[in-house]
């Protein structure tokens, strides 16, 4: 197997059969992401994912799933696309295959040409939208606004494509989070993504957010003030879909279906909100303050 740079996926998909189609991500200049300093953006040769594809069928020959791996792969065109999605097909032909892919990653795509690259399998993007606030996206140099997020993933509604979103939480900064979520739900209640990671920023040392932290350009939201985003959030998302938090920058665990669960999941957040202490709120940040990835 090879891999020339960090393999980076949702923790839903550490099962599935993983294989190198890029290396790097295409913007690789988000203000608080260092996932792929030092690895820029590059196309995995097809010999190579072939011979991955070829090594992971002799060891799981009926893979479910697969994922295919980079920062954006679809970024790729058309073609290389379903050059890839042919050859997965060829090697592991029961996976449905998922990947990474960022909103501008569509721009150029026809609703005909995603449904034609579903029909082949890959039939699950998962998208960092991180916000839907206009503000909040600029300033952390996202490359698109909350219009392309509702036009792009309509875009992949129409055809049919399932995707999952990703929202990173405290992005907006000291007093502003609640503000930002229910600018987000703008967004989030004219899209349909089936799942969403509820992720939370953490402020990493080599990142353009920490020296604006340092400058005093930028300040950190607390984790009280996070919870209360996520509890706006849920609160106010009117569509149906699974939110799960369950990953290392979380400070409340939870995976809930909504609408179904909403009403008992925001009185449950209401009173955690409620009791959370100065001294949880000093054990979170310490905690926060100690990671090394977003
Ligand atoms: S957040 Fe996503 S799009 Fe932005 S630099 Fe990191 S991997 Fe690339």
């Amino acid at each position: 197997m090879h891999f020339n740079g960090p393999v980076v996926r949702p923790g839903t998909d550490a099962d599935s059969v993983i294989i190198e189609v890029t290396v790097g991500c295409t913007q690789n200049s988000c203000t608080f992401c260092n996932f792929y300093r030092g690895f820029p953006f590059s196309v995995a040769p097809i010999s190579q994912v072939e011979e991955d594809l070829k090594e992971a069928s002799l060891l799981y020959p009926h893979a479910k799933r697969a994922w295919a791996s980079g920062g954006n792969p679809f970024a790729l065109s058309v073609a290389r696309l379903e050059e890839l999605a042919k050859l997965f097909k060829k090697y592991i032909p029961e996976a449905n295959i998922a990947t990474y892919g960022r909103i501008t990653d569509f721009y150029n795509k026809s609703v005909e040409e995603i449904g034609h690259l579903r029909e082949l399998g890959i039939n699950d993007i998962v998208v960092g939208i991180e916000s839907g606030d206009d503000e909040v996206l600029e300033h952390v140099k996202k490359g698109y606004n909350a219009a392309d997020i509702v036009r792009e993933c309509k875009k992949l509604e129409e055809a049919g494509m399932i995707y999952r979103v990703i929202y990173l939480g405290g992005l907006a900064g000291k007093d502003k989070c609640v503000q930002s979520a229910l600018n987000s739900v703008r967004v989030l209640n004219q899209i349909h993504p089936s799942y969403m990671f509820l992720t939370n920023v953490s402020i990493l040392p080599d990142t353009e957010l920490y020296e604006e932290i340092k400058a005093g350009k930028f300040e950190e939201s607390s984790e009280k003030e996070r919870l209360q985003e996520i509890r706006a959030l849920i609160a106010n998302m009117d569509n149906r879909i699974t939110v799960d938090t369950a990953n290392a920058s979380s400070s409340v665990i939870f995976k809930a279906d909504l609408p179904e669960e909403k009403e008992a999941l925001v009185a449950e957040l209401d009173k955690f909100i409620e009791n959370f202490s100065a001294a949880q709120e000093e054990l979170l940040h310490r905690r926060r303050a100690m990671m090394r990835s977003v």
